[in-house]
């Protein structure tokens, strides 16, 4: 497929983005997918501080956000980001320039983009991201940053939710101006600004990402739309 590379706004290390047409992930169902990657090969890990800013989660690059025991990164990095990482320094890919060719290639205008199926879309630069969504000529795109409270990430809200892992965290992100997704314990409430994600288990599988596109972000939405929450897993 496609890739293109910039420097990461956290802390200027080279990353390299690379979409891709087809998922296997049957949650998200049929949406391009944009792998935010370092761009280095001799990496022992591929989250880093670059790619995924200070997430709590991750940055396993980074001691002092290593929070293994309380809560772990949902992606697979040694599965498809290694074999896409892989398969970038293999020159299997394509530069992507955004022509008419490149976007039929991807399934035509108009297609479901998932923005960071690894990686956090708030590393990009915002003229490179806004460039990059201009370009796919979509105006559906999913997407969740943990940089909701960084600075100089406002222009994000349009199209990503505020990824939240407490009822603080939601609130504070909702104050400042996001619609949110929270993961939350099974024990744990569902608050009266959300709505259980209808593609997990417990909202019963009924959809798919490609079609319901509530993660979106969104500023008109932020009072139509409640925010989501999923229990961990
Ligand atoms: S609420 Fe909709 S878009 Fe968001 S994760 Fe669930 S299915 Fe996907």
């Amino acid at each position: 497929m496609f890739y293109f590379r910039c420097e990461s706004r956290v802390n200027g290390d080279p990353l390299v983005v690379v979409i891709t047409r087809d998922s296997a992930n049957k949650k998200t169902g049929d949406m391009l997918q944009v792998w935010i990657l370092p761009l280095e090969s001799w990496r022992t890990t591929l989250c880093t501080t670059g790619n995924c800013g200070s997430c709590p989660r991750g940055a396993q690059d980074d001691y002092r956000y290593r929070d293994f025991e309380l809560r772990k990164c949902y992606v697979q990095w040694q599965r498809a980001p290694l074999a896409i990482h892989r398969a970038y320094h293999r020159g299997a890919y394509e530069i992507w320039t955004g022509n008419a060719k490149q976007r039929e290639a991807l399934g035509g205008d108009g297609r479901p983009v998932r923005l960071g199926a690894c990686g956090d879309p708030g590393v990009l630069p915002a003229k490179v991201l806004s460039r990059f969504i201009a370009q796919l000529a979509t105006k559906n795109v999913t997407g969740y940053t943990r940089r909701w409270k960084a600075r100089g990430t406002v222009y994000l809200r349009s199209v990503c939710m505020a990824s939240c892992d407490s009822e603080q965290e939601q609130f504070d992100a909702r104050s400042l101006g996001w619609r949110t997704f929270r993961a939350r314990r099974k024990a744990e409430r569902i608050l009266v600004s959300e709505l259980m994600c209808p593609a997990s288990e417990e909202g019963g599988s009924r959809t798919t990402c490609a079609k319901c596109l509530a993660c979106g972000g969104g500023y008109r939405e932020l009072l139509l739309s409640p925010d989501r929450v999923i229990i961990e897993h």
